[in-house]
């Protein structure tokens, strides 16, 4: 090694440390340094050893700098890496009380009626994100006990898991409350024989007019062995849907009517309404209230984040958590987030898709995570967007435009550029004095991509090239103005009609077109191109061409056609089908 080539090498193995120290509270990790300098530098594998002595010097002089001292250093010598290194750790507020438990366990419950969509990105991705950050337990939880009026349907369980995958939060454990029904008894016995519950076999209405004048209804006081004698008939028939319900005592005088006495399990008649995973094995099943809020706590959840129409919720199941002697866990309730432009609903998009509106639940106008997925949004995208909106309370209000600016960071690197020319009209051009060879960079920014190359060849006595151009951009420009071929040379339009259109060759000189304000127009060779459709957002389908060299794309490659957007390629064989993603 040169003298040279050492003081580059101590100089990187520096900057590696102490990068590493800012980020573990001052202490670098040898092994982290070695790794990430071999990973950069793979020519000095061969000499570990060296190496190694030479990092772990360096390591324990970073070490001995004092943590204000190692940041001062960093800050000023390498901004840019601080910067980078401080915008990874940009990260969610903490956790409240987090450290009072072994393990922060989160959990993500959704209801199997539906797949899951843009709505449901904030509940699964702070949950996801939190256990995470906190080395703790994600836990999915399939809530599926209303086989009546929610009804769970069993493809959208692996739906929903699948989901979850894309998104890249896959849970740690998963549980379904359609297995757990015993559980759900067992419990409820419990809070029968203490007294801390009744079976109610009130006429809803007359209940209600009770427990609005914070009257207790005749059943309240009923012995425990009249109460356990009901709950029995409720599993023997004795009760048609509706004749029965078992309440959870809480204090009548509660402010808000909605909290006194509430329903904790229901008859219900599962011949008429079979479940999908377990028929009509049950007749007895639990409500919301009840399942979740012992599920929470026999799973161990410590931090309960949702959305704030859930706050009556936390209310009511307290009063069953103090029956058992139980704490209640943290509970987070974020504000609503809306999406403006996109339907939410979960019963407008089942509807929508049953009636025939939607092809599919990957219909590009669905806000559902198929939907984005197929169009090319990145997961990535959706999850900053939810970290930077963070837990708040107040309701946020955004729109596709601001998940669209998360995915173009992510795409604009990385895709590919290419050339197609929607509604194409034939372009031919006169006079073209010379042969024209095309280099395209795949990437502007990154030449090291490659390129694409085309050979253009005038043929015939007036030396002519037939191109496809697009018939929206030579109806914007006037006959007898000028056009630049993107990268090629600059023409003057002298006839257009709907089918095609006449030019001349001017100059080859970009400068020319820029002194005129010519319009750049994208071109795709006729015999080196192949049909092209792609689906737009609102469903309707753009026809054009794209370039030969599309040809080898593959499906789920996401590149940009330019001048018309981000798209994703769905299918490529004779022709290329392409789902767009956004501007
Ligand atoms: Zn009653």
């Amino acid at each position: 090694m040169t003298p040279t080539k050492e003081a580059e090498l101590r100089e990187l193995i520096r900057k590696s440390a102490l990068l590493n120290a800012v980020k573990h509270d001052g202490k670098a990790q040898t092994g982290a340094v070695v790794g990430k300098i071999l990973g950069e530098k793979p020519e000095y594998r061969s000499d570990v050893k060296k190496i190694s002595a030479m990092i772990s010097e360096i390591v324990q002089e970073v070490n001995n700098l004092s943590p204000e001292e190692q940041k001062r250093i960093t800050e000023e010598k390498w901004p840019e890496a601080f910067v980078k290194e401080k915008a990874e750790e940009k990260r969610l507020p903490p956790l409240a009380n987090a450290e009072k438990y072994d393990q922060v366990v989160t959990r993500y419950a959704p209801n199997p009626d539906c797949v899951l969509h843009l709505g449901s990105a904030r509940a699964i991705v702070l949950c996801h994100e939190y256990a995470k950050l906190y080395k703790g337990k994600f836990i999915l939880r399939f809530e599926d006990t209303d086989p009546r009026l929610k009804r769970p349907v069993l493809k959208f369980y692996d739906l929903i898991r699948q989901d979850l995958a894309w998104l890249e939060c896959k849970a740690d454990e998963e549980y379904i409350q359609s297995d757990r029904i015993p559980i759900y008894y067992e419990h409820t016995e419990r809070m029968l024989k203490d007294g801390n519950a009744y079976v109610c076999t009130c006429k809803p209405e007359d209940f209600r007019e009770k427990i609005l004048a914070q009257k207790p209804c005749a059943c309240r006081d009923l012995s425990v062995e009249e109460n356990l004698r009901r709950w029995k008939l409720m599993f023997e028939g004795g009760y048609e849907e509706g004749e029965a319900v078992v309440r959870v005592k809480t204090d009548l005088n509660h402010p808000n009517p909605a909290v006194r006495d509430w329903p904790a399990l229901r008859v219900l008649d599962t011949q008429k309404y079979p479940h999908p995973r377990v028929g009509n094995k049950y007749r007895v099943w639990p409500l919301y209230n009840l399942a979740s809020g012992v599920d929470d706590h026999l799973m161990g959840i410590t931090h309960i984040i949702r959305g704030k129409e859930h706050l009556t919720n936390e209310v009511r199941q307290t009063y069953m958590y103090k029956h058992f002697g139980w704490k209640y866990p943290e509970a987070i309730h974020y504000g609503r987030l809306k999406i403006t432009g996109a339907s939410l609903s979960k019963s407008k998009i089942v509807q929508g898709v049953r009636e025939g509106t939607y092809k599919s639940w990957d219909d590009p106008r669905l806000a559902t995570f198929l939907a984005l997925r197929r169009r090319g949004i990145k997961p990535d995208a959706i999850k900053k967007m939810i970290i930077d909106v963070g837990p708040k309370t107040s309701d946020v209000i955004l729109s596709w435009e601001n998940l669209y600016a998360y995915n173009r960071k992510m795409l604009d690197s990385t895709a590919d550029r290419y050339f197609f020319v929607q509604m194409p009209i034939e372009l031919t051009v006169k006079r073209v004095p010379k042969d024209f060879n095309v280099r395209l960079n795949l990437h502007p920014d990154h030449p090291e991509r490659g390129f694409r190359e085309y050979h253009l060849k005038p043929q015939g006595e007036s030396s002519t090239l037939t191109l496809w151009a697009s018939r929206k951009d030579i109806d914007d420009s006037k006959e007898g103005m000028m056009l630049r071929l993107m990268e090629l040379f600059n023409v003057r339009i002298e006839k257009a009609s709907v089918y095609s259109a006449e030019g001349v060759f001017v100059s080859e000189s970009y400068e020319d077109a820029r002194k005129v304000k010519a319009q750049l127009i994208h071109w795709v060779l006729i015999g080196k191109d192949m049909p092209c459709s792609v689906i737009m957002p609102d469903a309707t389908i753009t026809e054009g061409v794209a370039e030969d060299a599309c040809r080898k794309l593959k499906p789920d490659d996401i590149i940009q056609f330019e001048r018309f957007g981000f798209v994703r390629v769905d299918k490529n064989d004779a022709s290329l089908i392409a789902y767009y993603a956004q501007k």
